[in-house]
């Protein structure tokens, strides 16, 4: 069997194909660029994914060697998103399936990124730790159900980084040049350190480092290099804590921030001490991709869910916990 998936929930619009021996046969992945300084505007966003949309869908079939009647079945991010930009990804899942006569399911996210992680490490039942632009959650299956059993009580990691960033004066996405700016910094600062049991805040951190970067007293390298000690460190306690609480002895990291290399050598030497597993997975199955769409789709038609194409619509806010996952049941 083999399932299309497209995700267009936030930053990306991406089209991946994967058939039931886990074999990935298409992973495309298009980054919406906002304007110099700016975050992301929905309807621009939504207005150039209506646009590329044609050219993904055919490079991922081209990719794939397939023609759009070899696909089985259809999934699509219905959220948690923007509006906006999820509708334009469930409208053409919508035609496609119409069009094709195929099945359609839609899929949550942030088990997407969960599924994906569990097929590519092999992992049973990991604990997860996402970090993307909007979201920090941790994430675990527990009682018959994923849940986030702690999460950002403010912003995204990500997010954080990213404004950070843009007050250098750095182009998105942000992470990536905290990453590179962080290796070359040598003198920590302070900045203060906000976890609350298992959440944790960025919004008093982003204000503290708009600061610094304004009193035009500190080099970007050492700020970025304090900025990320500082947040990892929390994202390690978190972890920690949650690890203790649930037992579990797997750990996956996954969402863009999953590609920084000093977040996954703390996970990495945290995961030891515990005894836990770890293992990091590659930038192209960590950031928003269709993959996880596809994988998570497969897994919930296979376990016999239906959905309605004309019954399907974005959900904003869709929490992990109103998903039934049957497909991880008996
Ligand atoms: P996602 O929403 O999962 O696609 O992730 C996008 C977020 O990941 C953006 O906020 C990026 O700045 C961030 N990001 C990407 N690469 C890195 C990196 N190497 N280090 C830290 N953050 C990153
Ligand atoms: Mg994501």
């Amino acid at each position: 069997m083999i399932c299309l998936g497209i995700e267009s929930s936030a930053y990306a619009l991406a089209v991946g194909i994967i058939n039931d021996k886990r074999e990935i046969l298409a992973n495309i992945i298009y980054n919406f660029k906002p304007p110099k300084g700016m975050g992301l505007i929905p309807r621009d966003a939504a207005e150039e994914y209506s646009k590329k949309v044609y050219d993904i869908l055919t490079e991922a079939f081209d990719n794939a060697n397939l023609k759009p009647e070899n696909i089985d079945l259809i999934a699509v991010t219905i959220g948690p998103g923007i509006g906006h930009c999820l509708r334009v990804g469930i409208s053409v899942a919508k035609y496609l399936a119409l069009r094709l006569k195929k099945p359609i399911v839609g899929v949550n996210h942030c088990i997407a990124h969960l599924e994906v992680a569990k097929m590519y490490t092999g992992f049973k039942d990991p604990l997860m730790l996402y970090v993307s632009g909007g979201n920090t959650q941790i994430i675990t299956y527990k009682d018959g159900k994923y849940r986030v059993i702690g999460e950002t009580l403010d912003i995204g990691i990500g997010n954080l980084f990213d404004v950070v960033a843009r007050e250098m004066g750095y182009d998105m996405p942000g992470g990536p040049k905290i990453e590179k700016l962080a290796k070359e910094g040598k003198n920590y600062i302070e900045i203060p350190y906000t976890v609350k049991g298992i959440d944790l805040t960025f919004g008093g951190i982003l204000t503290y480092v708009k600061n610094l970067i304004k009193s035009g007293k500190y080099k970007n390298e050492d700020i970025a290099y304090s900025l990320q000690e500082t947040v990892f460190a929390m994202l390690m306690e978190v972890s920690e804590r949650a690890l203790a609480y649930t037992n579990k002895k797997e750990f996956v990291i996954t969402g863009g921030v999953a590609c920084n290399k000093r977040l996954q050598e703390m996970a990495k030497e945290m995961c030891k001490e515990w005894g836990v597993k770890f293992k990091p997975i590659p930038s192209e199955l960590a950031r928003d991709n269709g993959v996880m769409i596809a994988w998570t789709g497969l897994l919930m038609y296979k376990s016999g869910i239906r959905h309605k194409p004309e019954k399907l619509r974005e959900l904003q806010r869709y929490r992990v916990e109103d998903v039934d996952p049957i497909w991880l049941k008996p």
